[in-house]
């Protein structure tokens, strides 16, 4: 017997003005900005992937992490100052069998069993490029031109949201350079060229824009206006959910040494390394190619369909 066709509760609706894409696409799990993709999805989320790939620099080296990384590392990172209210922390059940059968049965009677509940030594992975810098810090010094890597993760940030951009869980892909300060910044301006061109490929509208981390609380604030300043990040903006306020689809971003000061990093000359990172939202990416081409990728613009493969 079919357990889907039994069941025949509607899914509820997306409070979003795109909520007829998002249904189409995705489907609800029960908790706000976490959703089950579709096969079609997945197939453009795929392609965008292997679009991405074809724009990589021959050099990169590929790692790919999964959905949580060290504690202790992110951590290290300083990203409980940044971002503390993002942060997702796996938790689980320790101590003997029966204080961990004393904690289920709580949830059995109804009661508050997460109480029982103490973190582990691991965090759900916020961005893609965070577990890179101590694998990097081991090789020991980076060669002339830098190291750079093609780095993709699972993200979580807590930030629940009827938002069709706006999710806890999604994809981040993104190229990272770790070297010296001028390397960096050549290797950040000849990728915002690249990442132009592509979207135009893609026959995306879009902008380019400075922009600050959503740094939390007032000091934050502080941080955030130093950022635009000194103009260490610049979003790729696309209109997704809105024409007026276009959504970040990739982030071009420079760290100054921040990570070669933690991690230890070194350029070819010995000095402490500078590291950017360019990010690009995989699923705001294919939110963006459906919104905006429709919902049937026969029926894309032929030079779309050629740049992705379909
Ligand atoms: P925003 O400005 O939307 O809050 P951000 O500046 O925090 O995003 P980055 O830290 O630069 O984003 O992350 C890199 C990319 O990951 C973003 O450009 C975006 O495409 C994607 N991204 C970030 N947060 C989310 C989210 N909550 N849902 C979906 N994609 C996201
Ligand atoms: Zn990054
Ligand atoms: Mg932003």
């Amino acid at each position: 017997m079919s357990v889907a066709r039994k069941n025949k509760t509607p899914a509820p609706k997306m409070a979003d003005p795109l909520g007829a894409l998002a249904e189409s696409l995705w489907r609800p799990m029960g908790v706000e900005g976490v959703y089950g993709r579709t096969g079609a999805y997945e197939a453009i989320v795929e392609k965008l992937a292997a679009f991405i790939s074809q724009a990589r620099d021959p050099h990169a080296e590929i790692m790919r992490f999964p959905p949580v990384m060290s504690r202790r590392d992110l951590e290290k990172n300083g990203y409980l100052k940044s971002f503390p209210n993002l942060l997702g922390c796996v938790c689980a059940l320790h101590g003997s069998e029966a204080d961990i059968r004393a904690a289920a049965g709580r949830a059995e009677q109804g009661d508050d069993w997460t109480q029982a509940l103490s973190s582990a030594d691991l965090v759900l992975t916020p961005a893609a490029c965070y577990p890179i810098y101590p694998i990097a810090a081991q090789r020991g010094p980076a060669p002339r031109g830098g190291y750079c890597f093609d780095v993709a993760a699972d993200c979580f940030r807590h930030e629940p949201s009827q938002d069709i951009d706006r999710l806890q869980s999604f994809r981040m892909r993104e190229y990272v350079c770790i070297g010296s300060a001028d390397e960096v910044s050549a290797f950040r301006e000849r990728w915002i060229e690249r990442a132009k061109g592509m979207t135009e490929t893609l026959g995306l509208p879009y902008s380019i824009a400075p922009a600050s981390d959503p740094f939390f609380g007032r000091t934050g604030q502080m941080m955030a206006v130093a950022q635009i300043q000194q103009a260490l990040k610049f979003e790729l903006l696309i209109p997704v959910r809105a024409e007026d306020s276009p959504t970040a689809c990739m982030s071009f971003n420079y760290h100054r040494d921040h990570f070669g000061v933690t991690w230890g990093l070194r350029d070819y000359t010995g000095d402490v390394a500078h590291t950017g990172c360019i990010a690009f939202g995989m699923d705001r990416l294919a939110v963006a190619l459906f919104r905006t081409h429709g919902i049937d990728p026969q029926t894309w613009p032929a030079k779309v369909k050629e740049a992705l493969s379909l």
